[in-house]
């Protein structure tokens, strides 16, 4: 019989669910030089916290070499995340030795990056001549005052904005929009960033607020609802659903009735979609997440370090896989919200 193996690049390696290994978001720093409430709360993320020191982290070339790995085992998507991935210096050589990476029908790689946008002016074409595609940018309002609280330093939206200019200069589209919505916090910028996106051609995205990790003190009530946000939309420019993309896209994809462009909304919360998470995550001190919410995960850093073989750093990445049964979001309830989890800057949001 021949070696399964031989297939995982073509089908995907399932797992305990049937779901295939398809996306790997790799963080490449635990850092950032912002302070978002909902993420790293500027009172628990001061001076003195200790981020991962240096020799911890993965090197690209160990990042460049895992990520074979797992296009190997059928992943075709790479975002890199973070923290904050802009913070991560010469990041355009790390993508430039993703860029080289094929899947395993020998189609090149999706590589994309999530950003907060406040470095990408230097960068974004930097990133864009290195290989990368395309680009998310989080943004979480227009309004100074309310992206300032948000964000937790202050951090000018105009800024932001020039960052995502320098993008589109770069060739870095589509652009997608990443917004997360928290009560009390940011209702009233739902409509302004939606007109905004639209008239940009930007494809926005609102985000239901998480209860990833601890620090953020998430509670139910804080969450809004994504009917609720596109109810809002839909009052002032009519909506209808449009078709997902692909299996496994998360937002559920709504059309302006007049032809002007879409928005989506990710319900992580209120509809959840475990069914189809093919994502795993790689975090920058090479310990490898199969599900956001994880309480644990597995290290292949010391492996690598060791001097594991492709083969046996795969067959490590397979078994992990093909035992892998979460479904946090499906489950969330009282009883799995007190254990403890894992940070979400900490495992590559
Ligand atoms: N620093 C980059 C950024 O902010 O885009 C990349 C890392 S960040 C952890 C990735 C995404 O996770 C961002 O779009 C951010 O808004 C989102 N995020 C962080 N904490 C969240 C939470 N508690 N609920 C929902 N989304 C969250
Ligand atoms: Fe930093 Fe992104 Fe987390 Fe905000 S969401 S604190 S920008 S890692
Ligand atoms: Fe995937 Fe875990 Fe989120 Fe479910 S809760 S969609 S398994 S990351």
């Amino acid at each position: 019989m021949a070696d399964s193996s031989a297939f995982d690049g073509a089908l995907g390696v399932p797992d305990t669910l049937g779901r295939a290994l398809r996306d790997l978001r790799i963080s490449v720093t635990d850092r950032c030089n912002f302070r978002c409430s909902y993420c790293m709360p500027a009172e628990l993320y001061g001076r003195d916290f200790a981020f991962l020191p240096h020799a911890e982290v993965l090197t690209f070339e160990e990042i460049a070499r895992l990520a074979a790995v797992f296009t190997g085992l059928g992943a075709r998507k790479l975002r890199i995340t973070g923290g904050e991935p802009l913070v991560r210096r010469d990041l355009p050589v790390l993508i430039a030795q993703l860029a080289l990476l094929r899947c395993a029908d020998g189609e090149a790689v999706d590589l994309t990056l999530t950003t907060n946008g406040s470095g990408l002016r230097p960068l974004a074409e930097p990133l864009s001549g290195a290989g990368l595609r395309r680009i998310t940018v989080s943004l979480d309002s227009l309004d100074d005052a309310v992206f300032g609280a948000m964000n937790g330093v202050d951090f000018p939206v105009s800024r932001v904005l020039d960052g995502i200019a320098a993008a589109r200069s770069a060739g870095l589209t589509p652009i997608k929009i990443n917004t997360v919505v928290r009560r009390g916090l940011n209702e009233a910028s739902i409509l302004p960033l939606a007109r905004w996106a639209r008239d940009e051609g930007l494809i926005l995205r609102f985000i239901e607020y998480m209860d990833v990790g601890h620090s953020n003190s998430w509670r139910l009530d804080d969450v809004v609802p994504a009917s609720e946000i596109l109810a809002i939309i839909d009052g002032e420019l009519p909506l209808e659903p449009a078709a997902a993309g692909y299996r496994g896209e998360v937002a559920g994809r709504y059309r302006y009735r007049d032809g002007s462009g879409e928005v989506g909304a990710i319900a992580s919360v209120t509809r959840p979609f475990c069914g189809d998470c093919t994502r795993a995550r790689l975090a920058a001190d090479g310990m490898l997440y199969t599900c956001l919410f994880a309480v644990s995960g597995v290290d292949l850093k010391t492996p690598l370090r060791a001097g594991a073989t492709d083969t046996e750093l795969a067959a490590l990445v397979r078994s992990v896989w093909t035992s892998r049964g979460d479904r946090y979001s499906e489950l969330r309830s009282a009883a799995t919200s007190t254990l403890p989890k894992i940070e979400m800057f900490a495992l590559g949001g």
